[in-house]
């Protein structure tokens, strides 16, 4: 997804980037398939660097970490870095004491790739564990049915240990 600065005849600008079919690949584990993404950025010109920062939004399909079955999400997350020239490259020094992200163009070129920032901004967005359905019951450890979809006859193992002091003073030890 390239920013090409040349487009705006005045700052602050909006741009609006859509990506090519298949331009950013599936991210993480848990997404199985990219159907669209848009960035929509908010540019300032400070003379030396452009300010970028806006939202990123996507629509994929995830794999739901507790039942495995395939659902459509849309995904919404922030995109915040500065475009500026490579003469401007950082120093060893200031890269370890600068938190900001930067994306450089080169010479006169002021076209910048930030398919990468696009693609970061949706690892976050995924999270740590996305679920079909918050109330996902997940699939039986025992005969791996989707719990979502059906029953089955499997005794329930139980693993909470919280209840076992409980169970105890009531001198129920099944
Ligand atoms: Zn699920
Ligand atoms: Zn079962």
């Amino acid at each position: 997804m390239i920013v090409d600065l040349r487009e705006f005849e005045r700052f602050p600008a909006t741009a609006i980037l859509e990506a090519k079919p298949g331009e950013v690949q599936p991210f993480t584990d848990e997404v199985a398939q990219v159907n669209w993404v848009q960035a929509r950025l908010n540019i300032q010109n400070t003379g030396v660097e452009y300010f970028c920062k806006g939202d990123v939004r996507a629509e994929v399909r995830l794999i739901c970490a507790r039942c495995a079955k395939e659902f459509v999400a849309e995904l919404d997350g922030d995109a915040d870095f500065i475009i500026r020239s490579d003469a401007l490259a950082l120093t060893e020094d200031e890269r370890e004491t600068d938190d900001e992200e930067y994306v450089f163009y080169h010479g006169n070129d002021l076209r910048v790739d930030i398919t990468e920032q696009v693609r970061q901004a949706l690892v976050l967005a995924v999270g740590m564990k996305p679920l079909c359905r918050e109330d996902c019951r997940g699939l039986c450890p025992t005969c791996g049915v989707n719990w979502n979809d059906t029953t089955c006859e499997c005794t329930p193992v139980v693993t909470d240990s919280r209840w076992d002091g409980l169970r105890n003073l009531l001198g129920n030890n099944n």
